[in-house]
């Protein structure tokens, strides 16, 4: 393990990605500033707060600390854009390839990007490189491409009218986000919203706002009018409170945890009842009966869907609920893929795991981690922080058996490396541990029994359900969850019925 730039490990690659995050840093080119009205600018406030980089503690840069007063500026801006037209009113078509220049450039500055991710928030920079640069752009391009070929209809009235049913941008959007895929989770906002002709003010996590204030600056080199999008890095309690709390903003798109989701409904019923989307933490549950095909396969696939991006995952399948005619078979093969996902320095490019995110975030997967043990959990690998001496922040990637379906770790979203191992009996049971949280993000069932796949796969309580495979992605397909898992769906042209309102208007029709 060497996470610091003093001490770059044998591959020529990792050596390269210290010298540039060396460079990036020495020459002072990480920008904290707001993005607002098309400027990069201080908070009104003058105040900041200092990024750190949870790979070594090192000092990222001076961050704006923005809050209700650069809120309310943001917003202004962003109300005039769409009073104007300069965004909203323009044919989608130009918005087209406004877009679709924008995510030319996010792809022509992808190492700069993922460098950026990676030093920000822990993860890979293969992933990074592989996985958050390409997807992000994918999903901006995909609403460019997508937004002038969708129709509005014409309702089937009577003849002497014509009714036509319209969508229109909502207006203002306000999108919050998390630090778990920070370019990701900004494209999905803004891919919908701005090729709807919303403008929005996104507000990045104050744990990994640097990549989100690069993607502004390449919006506005795309030729984004000024005002349409604002970024606003600082604290939820303050600027995120304070845009989910604002008279002028029509909607919000959040994507956090369930505890700051039902805040922000509880924010809008006190201020303008504005429309909010949540999409919120989970408890996926991966289940695999004795009549599946290729159980050691299953396991691989649970190992990999846990320990990718440190457990970091809303859809993680953070509870494996094996028949226990094949749970042994199973837990060996789980086991057997551990070494491979052991934490170690993020910006060698052979890395699988990297570091959580800060130093709350450890000590609380360390917590549950105690817990289990405590609730009689049996502990079979990891369980214990990592790679201490850089001043990073790493976990061993963890599994428990003998995880019974009310304890902590069966209930709980840990957000980190550790899988918890639920043994059942038969198929009603699976179901209903399955379904025994307040989550209802995903779920995945390994069978090899078509009935039984379809018969469980509609019993079960989630927004996505994958059968023997876990990791099929495409920007044509829904995501999101029910429950307590949340209410809004990102990606796919579902996603456009957020930032729209229908309009109808009625004309009458002169008979001849
Ligand atoms: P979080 O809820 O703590 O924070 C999310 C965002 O909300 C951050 O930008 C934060 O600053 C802001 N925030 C916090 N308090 C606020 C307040 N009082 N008012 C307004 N804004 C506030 O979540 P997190 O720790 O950043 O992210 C992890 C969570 O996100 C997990 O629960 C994970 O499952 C969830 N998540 C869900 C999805 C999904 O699509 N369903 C995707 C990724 C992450």
């Amino acid at each position: 393990m060497s996470a610091s730039a003093s001490s770059p490990s044998s591959s020529s690659d990792t050596g390269l990605w210290h010298e540039r995050a060396q460079a990036l840093l020495a020459e002072g080119l990480v920008d904290g500033r707001a993005s607002i009205g098309g400027q990069r600018t201080a908070a009104v406030s003058g105040e900041t707060f200092v990024g750190r980089s949870p790979i070594d503690g090192r000092r990222l840069g001076e961050v704006a600390r923005c809050q209700g007063a650069d809120v309310d500026l943001a917003v202004r801006h962003a109300r005039h854009a769409v009073d104007d037209g300069r965004w909203s009113a323009k044919a989608p078509a130009v918005r087209k390839r406004i877009l679709q220049r924008w995510a030319e450039l996010i792809v022509q500055h992808k190492d700069e990007l993922a460098l950026l991710e990676t030093l920000d928030m822990g993860k890979p920079i293969r992933h990074s490189l592989s996985v958050d640069v390409p997807a992000a752009a994918r999903c901006i391009a995909w609403y460019a491409e997508a937004i002038d070929k969708v129709y509005d209809q014409v309702a089937p009235t009577p003849a002497g009218s014509l009714a036509l049913v319209q969508r229109e941008p909502v207006g203002v959007v306000g999108a919050i986000v998390p630090w778990n895929y920070p370019l990701i989770m900004a494209a999905w906002k803004l891919g919908p919203a701005l090729a709807a002709g919303n403008s929005v003010v996104l507000k990045p996590s104050e744990k990994s706002p640097l990549t989100a204030l690069r993607l502004a600056d390449l919006a506005l080199k795309a030729g984004l009018p000024a005002g349409v999008l604002q970024v606003l890095p600082g604290f939820g309690h303050e600027a995120g409170e304070a845009l989910a709390l604002h008279m002028d903003v029509d909607a919000l798109a959040f994507t956090g945890s369930t505890r700051v989701g039902r805040h922000m409904l509880d924010c809008a019923s006190r201020s303008n009842l504005k429309r909010v989307y949540n999409e919120l933490g989970g408890k996926s549950a991966f289940i695999v009966f004795d009549d599946a095909e290729d159980v050691a396969r299953a396991a691989r696939a649970a190992a990999s869907g846990i320990f990718f991006n440190q457990g970091e995952s809303c859809n993680a399948p953070s509870r494996l609920l094996v028949h226990a005619a094949v749970a042994d078979e199973v837990i060996a093969e789980v086991l057997a893929q551990v070494p491979r996902y052991l934490p170690d320095d993020p910006l060698d490019a052979h890395t699988e795991m990297g570091a959580v995110v800060d130093e709350a975030q450890l000590r609380s997967v360390l917590g549950h981690i105690e817990a289990g043990q405590r609730e009689g959990a049996t502990l079979l690998a990891g369980g214990t922080r990592a790679h201490a001496e850089t001043g990073g922040f790493y976990v061993t990637p963890t599994v428990f058996d003998d995880v019974s379906p009310q304890m902590r770790i069966a209930l709980e979203e840990i957000f980190g490396p550790v899988l918890s191992v639920i043994r059942f009996q038969d198929e009603a049971e699976a179901i209903e541990i399955a379904n025994g949280t307040p989550y209802g993000l995903q779920a995945t069932l390994w069978s090899g029994q078509i009935d039984r796949a379809l018969r469980v796969a509609r019993a079960l309580k989630a927004g996505t359900v994958h059968v023997n495979q876990f990791d099929e992605d495409d920007m044509t397909v829904p995501f999101g969850g029910v429950k307590q898992s949340g209410n809004g769906r990102d990606k796919s042209l579902h996603a456009l019925d957020k930032y729209t309102e229908l309009k109808t208007t009625w004309i009458r029709v002169q008979a001849a």
